[in-house]
């Protein structure tokens, strides 16, 4: 049986930034301590909730994500830690990751994620060309970057990554290269790259939609010049040695990130905290998926798990093929035939036909992958293998 992947989502921030749509926010000391006692009742209380399901014994990686975990006053992370030591068993070497904001790691809240166990950092560095970092309410400079790269890696901390934004307020052409340059410069073994998203779930995409001018919104490059700016950053991280392995996500060979990955290769994976996900094996090895509410009032009550849906084998088949196309190693054929039978998967063909005369798919050696053009167009290849899916299933 696979491992299982834990991520505990902590949505508290020093400040909201601009762009942000995640479900995270400003709170009190209080709001922290009630929100971790919840997490640990939702840890200790999940085998009684989920029944019969195939909970893996052995965890070999664990995410704190958010927000902005480092917050947590390291007695609050003390307690997070206990918690999942006792209701879980951990694999010698596993994969733990704090996600980080520059700046915001003082020396007793690194030692207390040391003491956690956290061995790979990413920092949300979005930009490291400081007016664009500022423009987005971010606190940090290039500066505090590097140095917190360094008093991390003096702490013994190798696994680093860094994550940008493309499509920043004032970015240019130019000073995304400035970025990129600069990121190659420190080394870091993983690099993640976003397309600035456009919605109204954050302040600056409800005034790029509005039309304003409040946030830099006007300085926001066009979407055309963003989608440049993404495929120079393949280029660029390319050529200093950071090889693109997701959509989004570039390593050096070997430092991809574990449990990222299991998201894409649908392995099992419990989400804890608010608006987390969750996948696991029912019983009968059916996919089984569930999610926290996104409302933090309602998870501190303890609303806490909803949506929960057990896949039918059509839908685990669409998954398959959007969140494996989502990796450069591609889908191959022959394994999805013998994980849902040939008959099914060959329903895919009209499909992976039309999309490769279109150019956004390439088909070798049994393998479908996007191309480069493919990665810019991924959610309207993925809504395609989604419509073949359903129409499968309401012939079914
Ligand atoms: S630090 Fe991250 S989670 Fe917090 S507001 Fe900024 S982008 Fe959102």
């Amino acid at each position: 049986m696979n491992s299982l992947g834990i991520y505990i989502s902590v949505p508290f921030c020093r400040a909201k930034c601009t762009y942000c749509n995640f479900a995270s926010g400003v709170s009190s000391v209080k709001a922290h301590e009630q929100y971790v006692a919840r997490v640990g009742e939702e840890i200790r209380s999940l085998r009684q909730r989920l029944g019969g399901a195939a909970i893996p014994e052995l965890v070999d990686s664990i995410y704190l994500g958010g927000g902005t975990p480092s917050v947590l006053s390291p007695a609050l992370v003390g307690e997070l830690a206990h918690t999942l030591r006792q209701e879980f068993a951990l694999s010698p070497g596993a994969e733990i990751t704090l996600e980080c904001a520059p700046g915001q790691l003082d020396d007793p809240a690194l030692q207390a994620m040391l003491a956690f166990g956290v061995n790979r950092i990413s920092f949300g560095v979005q930009s490291l060309v400081d007016r664009e970092a500022a423009a987005t309410g971010r606190f940090h400079t290039r500066e505090v970057v590097l140095r917190d790269l360094e008093r991390v890696r003096s702490a013994g901390l190798r696994r680093l990554s860094i994550d940008l934004i493309a499509g920043m307020p004032h970015q240019t052409a130019a000073s995304w290269q400035e970025s990129l340059a600069v990121l190659a410069g420190t080394g870091v073994e993983h690099a993640s790259i976003y397309m600035l998203e456009i919605d109204e779930d954050s302040r600056l995409g409800r005034e790029l939609l509005a039309g304003g001018s409040r946030y830099h919104a006007q300085t926001v490059p066009s979407e055309e010049l963003t989608a440049d700016l993404y495929e120079s950053a393949v280029t660029a991280l390319e050529a200093h040695g950071l090889h693109q392995y997701e959509i989004s996500n570039f390593a050096r060979g070997g430092s991809e990130s574990r449990h990222n990955l299991k998201y894409w290769r649908r392995q099992p994976y419990l989400g804890f905290g608010l608006d987390a996900h969750s996948m696991v094996h029912a019983g009968s090895g059916a996919a089984l998926r569930f999610s926290t509410t996104d409302v933090l009032a309602e998870y501190l009550r303890g609303d806490q798990v909803k949506n929960v849906r057990q896949l039918g084998p059509g839908e685990e088949l669409e998954e398959a093929w959007f969140l494996g196309l989502r990796l450069r190693a591609g889908v191959a054929w022959q394994a999805l035939a013998a994980e849902f039978g040939s008959d099914q998967v060959e329903n895919f063909l009209p499909l992976v036909r039309e999309l490769r005369q279109l150019e956004l798919l390439t088909d070798d050696e049994g393998v479908v992958r996007l191309t480069r053009r493919g990665l810019l167009f991924s959610n309207d290849v993925f809504a395609r293998f989604l419509e073949v899916g359903e129409q499968e299933l309401q012939m079914q």
